[in-house]
C-alpha cells in the first residue's frame, strides 16, 4: 500500500484535529473526495460517529458554586455590581497566581446571566483549557458554548447561530470569538490580558484586549481584564484613572507563593555537553523522592538552536530567512522555526564536505528530555510541547496525566506556563532563564518577567509549598531581582519610567517611516 502525497496530507491534517465529515476533510486537505474514500476502503481512515451538535444548556448562575475567601468575596461583588450597572466599564482583576481570579470572575458571568444577558470570555490558548471547562461545569452545572479556529464548519454553523439566537449564554473562546454577533453582551473577560497570544500580526492588525474593551463599550457592559502580571498598558490605565483595580493578594486556601531562586551558571555550572546545575538536579532528585512532582521550562522546541561545522565553523542557516535552522533529531531533520523550511540533517558540513563534523550547539526540550533520561532514568517523564503534543485532546490527556499523578517529570516549552492547577507540582526549574532578553525587543523584559512569573506560579499550588529555580548567567539583573524578590509591580514602576520620557508605548506610539537609506524620491537613481 502507498502513501501518496494526498494520502500522507490527509493523515497530517487528521493527526492535529477532530474527526470531520468526509467533504470538509477533503477541502480542508485539498485532496479529492474519492481519495478519502479510498483510504477508507483500505482501511487507513476508520469511520466514526461524529455527535450530534448538541444545543447549548443554559448555565446556571445559582448552581451552587465554592464558598468565596473574604478577598475573594469583596472582589466578587464589585464585579457583580459593575454588570449590575448596565454601563461600560474596564476592571483589572489582577491577583497572584493561585488566588482563585477565575472564580471570582465566574462570579461576574453569573451576574449577567442573572440579568438575561449574555458572558464572552477570551482564552489565550483555547486548547489548553480542559481544567478551565472542568470548572465552568463546576461553577454552571454546564459546559459553556466553545469558539476557535479548530471547530468543524457545523458546529461553528450551529454555534454562530445559538450566539445570535441568544441561545448561547456563555461564550468562551479565542480572540476571533470577539466578531460572534452577540445580541445582548453583558460582560466581557479577557483572562490572562498580558499574553502575546491576544495580538494578532497578520492580515487585519488588531489586539484582542483593546477590541473586547471596545467591544463592551459598544454593549454598555463592564469588561474585566485578568492576569498575575498585568501589561504595562493596563497598568498604565489603571495608574490614569481610566480602569478600576481589584488586587487578590494571596494564594487560595493558605497556600503560599513558591520561594523563587537563581542558580548563577558561572559558578553552579553544568557537567560539559550538558545543561542541568548540580543544583537543580539535587532538587528535582529530592522533588520525586518525596513523591511530589517536578517541571523543567525552555522556551525552546527541538534539540539544538544551532549546528555548527567543527572543522570550518559554518552555520547551518535558513536559505530563505536570516534565521538558524533548529535540529529536530527525532524528527531527523533541520527546521527554520519562522517559515517552517526543513531539510534533512546532512551527514556533511555543506562548506567544507567534512563528514561528521556537524555538532549540535545549546539545548532544546529535545535535549533537555535527553539528558533528563540519563539522570533520572527510573522517573516517569512527559513532555509538553506544541509539536509533541498536538491539539486539545493530547493536551487534556496530558493534564489529566498529571492531576493522576502518573508522571514524576514534566519537560515542556511556553505550554506549561498557561493556567494550568496541578496540585503536586512543587518545583520548577527555569533551564535558561535569560533566552527572553536576548534582541532588542522594547517589550523583551516585561515579557521574560510575565512568562517566568507564570511559570513559577504553577509551583506549590496546594499544601506543599513550591521552590522555582532559574538558572541564569546574569543573577543581578533587575528581570532575576524582580522575580526574586516577588515584586512585580515596583519592577513595572521601573519599566514605566523608562519609557515614559521617549513616549515608548504604551506612553505613544511607535510609527514605521520607510528606512532613509531604502527609501528615495521617485524618478530619482543613486
Ligand atoms: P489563578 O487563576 O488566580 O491562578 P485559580 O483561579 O486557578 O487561580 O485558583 C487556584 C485553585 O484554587 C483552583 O484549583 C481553584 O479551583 C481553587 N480555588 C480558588 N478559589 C477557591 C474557593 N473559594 N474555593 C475552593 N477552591 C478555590
Ligand atoms: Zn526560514
Amino acid at each position: 500500500m502507498r502513501l501518496t502525497d494526498a494520502r500522507r496530507r490527509v493523515l497530517d491534517y487528521l493527526a492535529a484535529v477532530e474527526p470531520r465529515g468526509t467533504a470538509e476533510l477533503a477541502r480542508e486537505a485539498g485532496v479529492s473526495a474519492a481519495v478519502i474514500r479510498g483510504m477508507a476502503d483500505l482501511g487507513l481512515l476508520l469511520s466514526v460517529a461524529i455527535p450530534a451538535a448538541e444545543p447549548f444548556q443554559p448555565p446556571d448562575p445559582s448552581h451552587p458554586g465554592p464558598q468565596l475567601s473574604a478577598d475573594q468575596e469583596a472582589a466578587a461583588a464589585m464585579l457583580r455590581q459593575a454588570v449590575a450597572r448596565r454601563e461600560f466599564s474596564v476592571t483589572l482583576l489582577d491577583g497572584v497566581t493561585g488566588s482563585g481570579k477565575t472564580e471570582v470572575y465566574l462570579e461576574a458571568i453569573a451576574q449577567a446571566l442573572r440579568e438575561g444577558r449574555q458572558a464572552l470570555v477570551l482564552l489565550p490558548e483555547i486548547a489548553l483549557s480542559s481544567q478551565w471547562l472542568s470548572r465552568f461545569e463546576r461553577r454552571f452545572g454546564v459546559a459553556p458554548a466553545v469558539w476557535h479556529s479548530d471547530l468543524t464548519s457545523r458546529v461553528r454553523r450551529t454555534t454562530w447561530r445559538a450566539v445570535a439566537e441568544g441561545r448561547a449564554p456563555v461564550v468562551v473562546g479565542a480572540r476571533s470569538a470577539l466578531f460572534l454577533p452577540f445580541p445582548d453582551l453583558g460582560c466581557v473577560v479577557i483572562d490572562e490580558e498580558h499574553e502575546t497570544a491576544f495580538k494578532q500580526d497578520e492580515g487585519i492588525v488588531y489586539h484582542a484586549r483593546d477590541m473586547a474593551v471596545v467591544r463592551a463599550r459598544f454593549c454598555a457592559a463592564p469588561a474585566i481584564l485578568v492576569s498575575a502580571t498585568p501589561s504595562l498598558e493596563s497598568v498604565a490605565n489603571v495608574e490614569a484613572g481610566r480602569y478600576g483595580h481589584l488586587h487578590l493578594p494571596t494564594r487560595h486556601g493558605g497556600a503560599v507563593l513558591p520561594r523563587i531562586e537563581a542558580i548563577d551558571l558561572r559558578e553552579d555550572a553544568p557537567e560539559r555537553g550538558h545543561f542541568l546545575a548540580p543544583k537543580l538536579i539535587a532538587a528535582i532528585r529530592d522533588t520525586i523522592g518525596r513523591g511530589e512532582q517536578a517541571m523543567l521550562f525552555l522556551n525552546r522546541r527541538g534539540y539544538a538552536p544551532l549546528t555548527l561545522c567543527r572543522r570550518c565553523g559554518h552555520r547551518m542557516q535558513c536559505p530563505n530567512c536570516t534565521a538558524w535552522l533548529v535540529e529536530h533529531r527525532a524528527r531527523r531533520e533541520l527546521r527554520c522555526h519562522h517559515c517552517g523550511h526543513a531539510v534533512p540533517i546532512p551527514d556533511k558540513c555543506p562548506a567544507c564536505e567534512a563528514v561528521q563534523s556537524l555538532t549540535a550547539v545549546g539545548p532544546g526540550v529535545e535535549r533537555i528530555t535527553e539528558e533528563a533520561g540519563e539522570l533520572f532514568p527510573s522517573a516517569r517523564r512527559l513532555v509538553m510541547a506544541s509539536d509533541t503534543m498536538p491539539g486539545p485532546h493530547a493536551a487534556a490527556e496530558a493534564a489529566r496525566a498529571i492531576e493522576a499523578r502518573e508522571v514524576d517529570l514534566i519537560i515542556g516549552t511556553q505550554i506549561v506556563a498557561k493556567g494550568w492547577h496541578f496540585p503536586f507540582l512543587t518545583l520548577v526549574g527555569v533551564v535558561d532563564a535569560d533566552l527572553g532578553l536576548a534582541g532588542g525587543d522594547l517589550r523583551a523584559a516585561e515579557r521574560t518577567v510575565q512568562l517566568l512569573h507564570q511559570v513559577a506560579g504553577r509551583a506549590g499550588r496546594a499544601e506543599a509549598p513550591g521552590l522555582v529555580l532559574l538558572q541564569t548567567f546574569s543573577p543581578e539583573h533587575p528581570v532575576m531581582q524582580a522575580l526574586i524578590g516577588g515584586d512585580l509591580a515596583a519592577f513595572m514602576t521601573s519599566e514605566a519610567a523608562v519609557r515614559r520620557p521617549g513616549h515608548w508605548p504604551p506612553y505613544g506610539r511607535r510609527m514605521c517611516w520607510p528606512a532613509i537609506s531604502a527609501w528615495r524620491p521617485r524618478g530619482r537613481r543613486a
